[in-house]
Order: C-alpha cells, then structure tokens, then sequence
C-alpha cells in the first residue's frame, strides 16, 4: 500500500511572517493517519515554518538544492543546509527549474544522488511540454527523463524516492490533465520503474500528479490506481484551498 503524499510547493510566495501565517492556518487541527502532507515554502522562511511544523503531523522540504555538501558555489544551498534546517524533502527538476534556470536531466540526476545520499527524499519532477504532447511525443520525453534521472540510482534508494508527473501546460495554467490521460502516464512511468527496478520496487514508489490541482477535480485524480498524490502550486498558498485537497475522498 503506497501512502498518498499531498505536497504543497510555495515557489517564491511569501515573506516570513506570511509563510508563518499560511503554515499555522494549514496545520490547525491537521489529523490524518492514512496520508502524508508536506509543504515546501521559500528557502527564507524554512526556520520560521520549522518551529510552526514541529509536534504536527505536517512535514518540511525545500524546493531546491545544490549537489554539493558545502564550497564556493555562490547563493546555493547545500543537502546538509537543508537538513539542519529539518527538511525531509527536496523538490527536484521542477520544470520552472528546467525552464528558467537551464537545469537538464544530467544535473537533476546528480541532485537527486546528492540527496540520497544526505538522507533528503527527492520529488523527481518530470513533464512534457504542450509541443511536446501535440506532436505525439509526451511518454517518450517523460519516460526519457526518468531514466536519465534515474542513473545510478539504487534500488534500495528507490523506497525514498517519488516522482512527481506535471505537464509543463498544466502548470498555472488552470488546464489540468484528464484523471484518465494522468493515469495513462503514471501507469507508463510505473512500467518504466519496473524495467529498472522490477515490479517489488515499482509498485512502492509513489507517483504524484502536479498541475493546477484544485479542490474541485483532486478526488477524481485521487481515484486513479497510479495516482498517488499531488504537487499543488497556486493552491497551496491558499490555506483552504490546500486542506480542502488533502482531505481529498479516499475510494479504493
Ligand atoms: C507546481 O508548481 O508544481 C504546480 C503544479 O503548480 P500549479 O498547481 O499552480 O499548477
């Protein structure tokens, strides 16, 4: 039985004190055994949101890093920053990473090893561009990632590892893939993850669909087989927009 995992990811929202706020408001009263919830706010509000999180059932990850445990590598944060400051995920690939800061497979895999290796558990994000889609070429482009990504990565390693499908067109853009053309997807990179690793591994590492989930269309997405959590942008800033998701129907 995989464990839904329900990620909110700041990007670069919020000040200090808003990233307080917005973190009380979605840890008040949070009780939940039968999923896991994290948020990811700004690297500049981790100290802040970590004494908010602490003795809550909510967890704390960064939305980036740096491969290298420490060195001259102005204005990065390092895996071990990151765990003195109690993250426990790093979001990794992320196609505005990809997009805007010219981030390829080859130094996303090298993150994702660095943050195995420092006890971080990476969310591997993975997405073909509407181009891409148009053109008949979506499961190649992602299926090609994964395993680029994926490149000297363990087995054992795998257990704490998720990958997170987000068509770059559905990003912000309010148009979110159908449940059914999701599990499409995560079915095929589930297939992929067993050719690497077999099925024992493949059927425990956790799949989560990214790109304008909402409240209105999270329970549909929630109950395709593959589908086993979500990588909420926009709303995740909105504190009951975000609770309102994670309290999404459980029907299998
Ligand atoms: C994201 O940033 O990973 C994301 C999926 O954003 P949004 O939910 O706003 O589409």
């Amino acid at each position: 039985m995989r464990l839904p995992l329900i990620a909110g990811n700041w990007k670069m929202y919020k000040t200090v004190e808003e990233a307080r706020s917005l973190a009380q408001a979605v840890a008040d009263d949070l009780r939940f055994d039968d999923r896991e919830v994290l948020i990811c706010p700004p690297f500049t509000a981790l100290q802040a949101v970590r004494a908010v999180v602490e003795g809550t059932p909510l967890a704390l990850g960064a939305q980036n890093m740096h491969w290298a445990e420490q060195g001259a590598y102005t204005g990065e944060i390092s895996p071990l920053m990151l765990r003195d400051l109690g993250c426990s995920y790093v979001i990794l690939g992320h196609s505005e990473r990809r997009q805007y800061f010219g981030e390829d497979d080859a130094l996303i895999n090298r993150k994702v090893r660095s943050a195995l290796e420092h006890g971080l558990r990476p969310i591997l994000c993975v997405g073909e561009t509407k181009a891409q889609r148009d053109a008949g070429n979506a499961k190649t482009v992602v299926l090609g990632q994964v395993r680029l990504c994926l490149e000297q990565v363990t087995a054992e390693q795998m257990h704490s590892l998720v990958i997170a499908y987000e068509p770059v067109w559905a990003i912000g853009t309010g148009d979110t893939a159908t449940p059914a053309d999701a599990q499409e997807m995560h079915e095929a990179i589930r297939n992929t993850l067993a050719d690497l690793y077999g099925s024992q591994v493949a059927d425990q590492v956790r799949i989560q669909y990214g790109g304008s989930v909402k409240p209105d269309n999270i329970d549909d997405l929630m109950a395709q087989s593959d589908i086993d959590g979500a990588l909420v942008g926009g709303a995740s800033l909105k504190a009951g927009d975000f609770r309102r998701i994670v309290a999404f129907e459980r029907r299998s």
